[in-house]
């Protein structure tokens, strides 16, 4: 079986390191190690608009942003298809007959799902598009027949619920789809990285992160305001590391050839840590190193995106093309899909024999 990879971001804002770390970066190592035979690679625009129906141009304006973050980071269009969502007309078909393999109920369960339209104050009256998202998740995800979503944590409830759908559809239809696997990253740190506020998880829509387009200054002032043990008010006071947001991202980010560079005192991020617990090491200092750790990860990725803007005509024809070759595949999966669910009537020939007959008598 071919190994395909689907995976995307929403346009609603630039990408910040919560993405990156969460599932940007999987990405490119997955993009390079040519172990893929298709890699694809959306831009959710429908998906956005389910929760800003009343700002579409935030969500035009940001496509943009989002291209342009994802071939800064290393997304080569040469190995990977870049696409909007919107433009594989395909995928809104797929939604409409899976949704009728999922109850109410079962998207009322998804944690995910319950927790965002908590955040958004969506309870009194929830978009029906917003609620049904999960949905459309699987029509993307089984439109390309992926078999590996790398995303992050948030996302598990998503993969779920496409793993039950493709059950269901192939018990009822007939092998069709593909079950795909969620691949979530390895450190830990990495799976819901933190808010600068320390809140559960950077989000776009809580204005708490850090963005990877971001100048220095910014970062050097998000990183100095960040969130840490609120406990720990005197140097010499112990520290608590669990929680605590800037251990949370260096153990995010740091590797240990930065000690050697930027805090030679500290052989690694463990030394560090003992040295906090115990007291004596100030947060002003960690943040400082933090701040020294995550200009390393984020230079190179700014100074190309810096390219990739002098040129933004060829960054829309990147993802024409990508759309292009997106909406041919999903075309595809449709035509097997409504093959398998019998609503292919044209291309049945005994069908229509059958009923020539029958009134023929
Ligand atoms: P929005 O607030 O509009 O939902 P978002 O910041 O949650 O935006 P998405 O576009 O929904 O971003 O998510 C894109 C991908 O990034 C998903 O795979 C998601 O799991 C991952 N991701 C988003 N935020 C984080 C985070 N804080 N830590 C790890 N992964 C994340
Ligand atoms: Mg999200």
């Amino acid at each position: 079986m071919k190994k395909i990879i689907l995976t995307g971001d929403r346009p609603t804002g630039r990408l910040h390191v919560g993405h990156y770390v969460g599932s940007l970066k999987r990405r490119v190592e997955l993009q390079n190690s040519g172990e893929f035979d298709d890699i694809y690679i959306m831009i959710a625009d429908a998906q956005a608009l389910t929760d800003n129906a009343d700002n579409p141009d935030k969500v035009r304006e940001n496509i943009i942003e989002v291209a342009l973050d994802y071939l800064s980071c290393g997304l080569d269009p040469a190995k990977s298809t870049l696409f909007i969502q919107s433009y594989v007309q395909e995928l809104t078909e797929l939604t409409f007959y899976y949704s009728n393999l999922v109850t109410v109920s079962r998207l009322q369960r998804n944690p995910t799902v319950k927790s965002e339209i908590q955040m958004r104050n969506f309870e009194a009256s929830i978009p029906v598009g917003f609620f049904t998202y999960p949905i459309s998740q699987a029509a993307d995800i089984t439109a390309f027949k992926a078999t590996t979503v790398p995303v992050g944590e948030d996302q598990l409830p998503m993969l779920e619920q496409t793993r039950e759908i493709v059950r269901k559809f192939n018990q009822t239809y007939g092998d069709t789809l593909v079950e795909p696997e969620i691949l979530l990253p390895d450190n830990e740190a990495c799976l819901r990285l933190p808010g600068i506020d320390g809140k559960a998880k950077m989000s776009k829509s809580l204005g708490n992160c850090i963005y990877l387009a971001e100048d220095e200054k910014d970062v050097q002032k998000k990183v100095m305001s960040m969130y840490t043990d609120p406990n720990h008010i005197r140097v010499q006071d112990p520290g608590q590391v669990e929680g605590n947001t800037v251990f949370t991202y260096l153990d995010a980010f740091c590797k240990d050839e930065y000690f050697a560079e930027y805090l030679p005192d500290y052989a690694n991020l463990d030394e560090l840590k003992e040295h906090y617990r115990r007291g004596g090491l100030g947060d002003v200092k960690v943040k400082r190193f933090l701040n020294a750790v995550l200009n390393e990860e984020l230079s190179p990725i700014r100074a190309r995106r810096k390219e990739y803007e002098k040129d933004i005509a060829y960054v829309y024809d990147v993802l024409k093309a990508g759309s292009e070759k997106a909406r041919a595949v999903a075309a595809q999966t449709l035509e097997e899909v409504k093959a398998s669910m019998r609503i292919n009537y044209f291309d049945d020939e005994e069908l229509i024999k059958k009923h020539i007959q029958k009134y023929q008598k």
